[in-house]
């Protein structure tokens, strides 16, 4: 039969290029942020993250969401939950890479940072599977509260060995790690939690009560928060007992039906008498936990980061093969504002990123001052990177038209996560007053905060003036609680606008500087001021492909 038509000018799939290498914002970020050592291994896994084969296990894994079994065919309670193959192959490839608690066992400086600019390269492909990746890397410093416990399991948590069977961790190469805070009546106010511990007597205890949101159900491990006698405790959850039976007070209820995040299984889990070992001081949970927290905080900038990015790419890669009104999208003068507007917001997250990766680097390390830093910080990017993403995704989405509202583009996938990152391990209000908290309890946060600012002084006019209002702000405490999100985006701007004229791309500085901290730009993305030179923005954004 004849063809009815040609196909014209319709996009080729942006594949068979390195993720990693083809950002130059990263490269350069992570080879100044001390981990320039990993940049091959780097360019390895970019190169994974851009084949074809990589791209579609992402669809397959979110296009087979995982199934709740909670008995066998005999009856016998499971508890189990079932992933398509793709995931498994997405999960074999983070945790062989290093991506979860792999960087607490490399004694490098940098091992963070080169994390982090895996779990940007490698996350572009599926956001939803690094949930146990993140909870895994940032169980580490927390269960180092319980050195026993920590001595047990820490060795298969730092393993790049994926194991997904369901058996004791023991028999395990590797094991992964979960949490369990968020209860019915309370996820941000933990305090509020009604799980019951008591004491086994032979120093296990017992939890009674329930967890609302627990993800990733098949890890091997959770801590969790539970009220004993002396308060709100933390504890370590086995799936597994050492005698080698099923945790079988550890029931799941149901899997959520989601927005988006399809390949992450987030269950409902009943615990009746299940069985836990004390992590911490009882009654210090929150202060234990927020040691796991604080990590995966740093991996909402980093999914953040990382989607925002891949959205830009692919808005990039789509304008410069589409053709419409006689002239190649990219190179509409419209587009082209558009385009860069995307590219600045990329590059300045990326920038935060890392620098927040190489804090807690450092701060891995004992320095107490890079602790300080990373304390503020990492809250103030989780803030401000997460509240951005749905905004800057939309507007990717919008570069592709029609196509970028189909499933096989990737785009509503992007979307449907972009809300993600904004609302766990803190939602918005909440991070923002923990900005304030944080301020307030810890002096040393507020000077190092303030020195990361003032080192990029006299560059640049809009940026001392965006400095000067955050001291203005900050100076101020008549009705602070109610102003938080002014102060904390205020400081969120000048944080990425001294990163950016130090370090970042001097027309990304500019662009910068002149639309977010100067408000030379309307409340839509694409109203970058006419002096910016959107030219030079865009080709270095541009994903180049071999
Ligand atoms: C896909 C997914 C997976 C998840 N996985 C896990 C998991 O594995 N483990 C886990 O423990 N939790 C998990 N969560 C839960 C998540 O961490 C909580 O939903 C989140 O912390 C918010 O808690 P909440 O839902 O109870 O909302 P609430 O605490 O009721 O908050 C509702 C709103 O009120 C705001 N708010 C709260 N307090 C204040 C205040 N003092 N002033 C002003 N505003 C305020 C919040 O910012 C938020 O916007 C998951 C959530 C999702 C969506």
């Amino acid at each position: 039969m004849a063809p009815t038509h040609e196909v014209l000018n319709q996009p080729p799939p942006l594949q068979d290029y390195d993720v990693f290498g083809a950002d130059a914002a990263l490269v350069e970020a992570t080879e100044r942020e001390g981990a320039a050592w990993a940049v091959e291994d780097l360019s390895v896994l970019g190169r994974l993250a851009g084949s074809p084969e990589a791209i579609s296990w992402g669809f397959d894994a979110n296009r087979n969401p995982p199934e709740l079994r909670t008995h066998d065919r005999y009856g016998n309670r499971v508890d189990e939950v079932v992933y398509h193959p793709a995931y498994h192959e997405l999960m074999q490839v983070a945790v062989g890479h290093g991506l979860a608690g792999a960087p607490w066992a490399v004694d490098r400086p940098g091992a963070h940072v080169a994390r982090a600019a895996g779990f940007i390269t490698w996350q572009q492909v599926d956001p939803g599977h690094f949930c146990p990746v993140s909870m895994t890397y940032s169980v580490v410093p927390a269960l180092r509260h319980a050195p026993e416990l920590s001595a047990e399991w820490e060795p298969r948590l730092v393993a790049r060995a994926y194991d997904p069977r369901n058996v004791p961790g023991p028999d395990k190469p590797g094991v992964l790690a979960g949490m369990g805070m968020t209860e019915k009546q309370g996820g941000s106010d933990v305090r509020a939690n009604t799980t019951r511990a008591e004491p086994a007597g032979d120093g296990s205890w017992l939890l009674t009560g329930h967890k609302w949101f627990c993800s990733a159900p098949m890890c091997d491990v959770f801590l969790m928060l539970a009220q004993a006698p002396q308060g709100l405790s933390c504890f370590l959850v086995p799936r597994w007992l050492p005698s080698g039976e099923r945790n079988a007070g550890f029931r799941l209820q149901r899997l959520k039906d989601k927005l988006g995040n399809r390949s992450n299984a987030s269950s409902e889990v009943e615990l009746d008498r299940a069985v836990a070992w004390p992590v911490g001081e009882e009654g210090r949970g929150v202060r234990t936990i927020i040691d796991m927290v604080g990590h995966t905080r740093l991996d909402c900038v980093l999914g953040a980061t990382s989607t925002v990015r891949q959205a830009t790419a692919q808005a990039m890669h789509h304008a410069a093969h589409r053709s419409a009104f006689g002239k190649v999208l990219i190179d509409q003068p419209l587009m082209r504002v558009v385009l860069a507007d995307l590219a600045v917001e990329s590059e300045a997250n990326t920038l935060t990123a890392l620098r927040l990766a190489r804090a807690f680097d450092e701060a891995a390390r004992g320095d107490e001052g890079a602790d300080a830093f990373r304390r503020v910080a990492c809250a103030v990017g989780k803030y401000w990177v997460c509240k951005r993403q749905p905004t800057v995704v939309g507007e990717a989405l919008e570069c592709l038209g029609g196509n970028g509202y189909v499933e096989e583009s990737i785009m509503p996938r992007l979307f449907r996560e972009s809300p993600l990152n904004g609302i766990w391990e803190g939602s918005g209000n909440v991070i923002c007053l923990d900005v304030l908290r944080a301020l307030a309890r810890e002096p040393l946060a507020l000077d190092a905060f303030l020195a990361e600012l003032d080192a990029a002084a006299g560059a640049d006019r809009h940026l001392d003036a965006a400095v000067a209002r955050v001291r203005t702000e900050l100076g101020d405490p008549e009705g602070i609680e109610a102003r938080a999100r002014r102060v904390v985006e205020a400081m969120a701007l000048a944080l990425q606008g001294s990163l950016l004229v130090r370090f970042g791309h001097p027309a990304v500085a500019d662009a910068y500087c002149a639309s977010r901290l100067a408000r030379d730009e309307g409340f839509a993305l694409g109203t970058l001021p006419s002096t910016i030179d959107v030219g030079t923005i865009v080709e270095r954004a541009q994903p180049k492909v071999s």
